[in-house]
């Protein structure tokens, strides 16, 4: 085990530790309940948010959201299929609803978007022709898509500062993602994964 101060980093205290089976771990130590895990073997990034909240990240470009504190969950699957799994304690009687491509672009009369899903105030999803976003009270996970097939997953995390924020964008296909700091109109570089690729 060996911890990496990355070369591009300014002024923040955010370290990356890098295991011998190329595994790595990301933690940001200011400001911010953010933690990055990098797996090879299984293929895949996990990012713990704050209040219990993990987000995992398939090569597959699979993407779950699971909300820990009352055992719900989203996926989004390749095909941009949505999958809400609503709060019932007893697993084989979880509601769900699904969500299909075709569906998901809703207009109202006066021509607003509509979220589809809307657990609280503090949670809930929008879904357009490019892109799903879920929202949570201090963060924000979008799934967007750049190309035909290219799919990139941006993380945005929020503090009482409405100055300052975090940014973390991860291409499923490569498993790599780069972090950023934001204060005020300035970008921070962070840290980053091994490979970085272009679709970063
Ligand atoms: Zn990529
Ligand atoms: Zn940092």
């Amino acid at each position: 085990m060996e911890t990496v101060i990355p070369k591009e980093k300014e002024n923040c205290k955010c370290e990356i530790v890098k295991y011998k089976t190329s595994d790595s771990q990301y933690n940001c130590l200011k400001d911010f309940d953010v933690n990055i895990y990098s797996c090879l073997k299984n293929d895949r990034i996990t990012v713990i948010l704050p209040n219990e909240f993990i987000v995992k990240i398939s090569r597959s470009k699979k993407l779950v959201i699971l909300r820990q504190k009352t055992n719900e969950k989203s996926i989004v699957t390749p095909d941009g299929t949505r999958y809400e799994y609503f709060n019932v304690p007893n697993d084989s009687h979880q509601n769900i609803n699904i969500i299909y491509p075709g569906q998901q672009y809703q207009r109202n009369l006066q021509g607003i978007e509509k979220p589809l899903t809307i657990r609280s105030d503090e949670d809930f999803v929008r879904t357009d022709k490019n892109r799903t976003k879920f929202c949570f009270l201090g963060f924000t996970v979008k799934q967007s898509l750049f190309s035909l097939n290219g799919i990139r997953i941006t993380i945005r995390v929020y503090t009482k500062d409405s100055n300052k924020s975090m940014r973390i964008r991860i291409c499923p296909e490569h498993q790599s993602f780069f972090v950023v700091h934001l204060l005020e109109n300035k970008i921070n570089r962070c840290t980053s994964s091994e490979f970085l690729c272009e679709h970063l």
